[in-house]
């Protein structure tokens, strides 16, 4: 199979609340890399009511992903990781168009989201690098970028250079750090979190137009008590006329149903809003109730099997590629 070839695709209309809609057109795509990789990347078609607002492509910039978030679908890809390149990522943005029948020209907005599988800061030199690439070929794109921040000098890094960065999304599970090594397992020693939101806050004070968002993913049971709520209040309080709080639903995964970890049922959700928006922070809710197979490695995760269906070292080069269904 040649390399990007598509192994499947999912087109879906979907209602999912987000920061200025309320519906998505997905066209989301499993490309092939090697002999046993697929990656994954998708179209997205922002709209509010019947409106198109934007076009934006999610791309992944690794195979599998270093952070090992407990929840998410492609820590269960077996094969160790891999860094993709800044060619990789201009070709997952040219091929999710092309396979869409999309022109990005038709939409008011266009956006390439760095927040598919994978860790950007770990590759800041790189992401530099792909973003200029696919600036070159599409001049008037804008980027977001989700980042951990492993690596928290990313954000002086791309500081220096002149990329359309739109926002940074810097995800928050909790300000205790056992529960963030708890979710977050392959977290490192010095990772700090108040550090990296600071950092985050210096880009965007260079940066006119740049925003900074945490992505407070809600899990019943670990972050979503009213205790919880308040300390998250008064670890954020100091930031709040700089960032933007998005209250996201969990995706299900394979991986949640494990570890038994999923988001609390929309009143809960909503009442964690207003406790926010009634202190003045900027924030909104993004997701569905219902399982989207829209989350990192929620498609792959399935192509990564044996004749049992049970992921597998890679080194046994025993790994099957399930049936494409085109
Ligand atoms: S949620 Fe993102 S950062 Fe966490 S393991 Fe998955 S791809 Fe990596």
């Amino acid at each position: 199979m040649e390399k990007f070839e598509v192994v499947e695709k999912l087109v879906t209309d979907i209602d999912f609340k987000f920061e200025y809609g309320n519906k998505e057109k997905i066209y989301r795509y499993l490309f092939s890399y090697d002999n046993n990789r697929i990656i994954e990347s998708m179209a997205i078609v922002h709209i509010l009511d019947d409106t198109p607002v934007d076009l934006t492509v999610e791309i992944s910039n690794m195979y599998n992903c270093v952070v090992g978030c407990r929840f998410c679908a492609s820590g269960s890809l077996p094969e160790s990781n891999l860094f993709l390149s800044a060619e990789d990522y201009l070709m997952q943005v040219d091929k999710s168009l092309k396979e869409s029948n999309i022109n990005y020209k038709d939409y008011p907005k266009f956006y390439v989201a760095f927040t598919g599988i994978g860790e950007p800061s770990l590759v800041k030199g790189e992401i530099a690098r792909g973003i200029m690439l696919i600036k070159d070929k599409y001049p008037n794109v804008q980027v977001n970028i989700a980042t951990t921040g492993f690596d928290n000098t990313c954000f002086g890094y791309w500081d220096k250079l002149n990329l359309p960065i739109r926002y940074f999304q810097l995800p928050y599970y909790s300000c205790e750090s056992d529960k963030i090594k708890y979710i977050i397992q392959n977290v490192p020693k010095d990772y700090d979190l108040r550090k990296n939101i600071e950092e985050a806050i210096k880009y965007k004070n260079n940066h006119k137009g740049c925003r900074v968002k945490v992505n407070f993913v809600v899990m019943e049971g670990i972050n979503d008590s009213e205790e919880d709520i308040e300390k998250m209040i008064r670890y954020l309080e100091k930031y709040k006329q700089d960032i933007i709080i998005k209250v996201s639903y969990l995706n299900y995964t394979e991986k949640c149903r494990e570890n038994n970890l999923h988001s609390p049922v929309q009143n809960v959700m909503n009442a964690i809003l207003n406790r926010f928006q009634l202190l003045g922070f900027d924030c909104y809710i993004f997701g569905t109730e219902n399982n989207t197979e829209l989350g990192c490695g929620q498609l792959v995760q399935n192509y990564i099997c044996d004749e049992n269906n049970k992921t597998i070292n890679i080194e046994n080069d025993k790994v099957k590629i399930k049936k494409p269904q085109l």
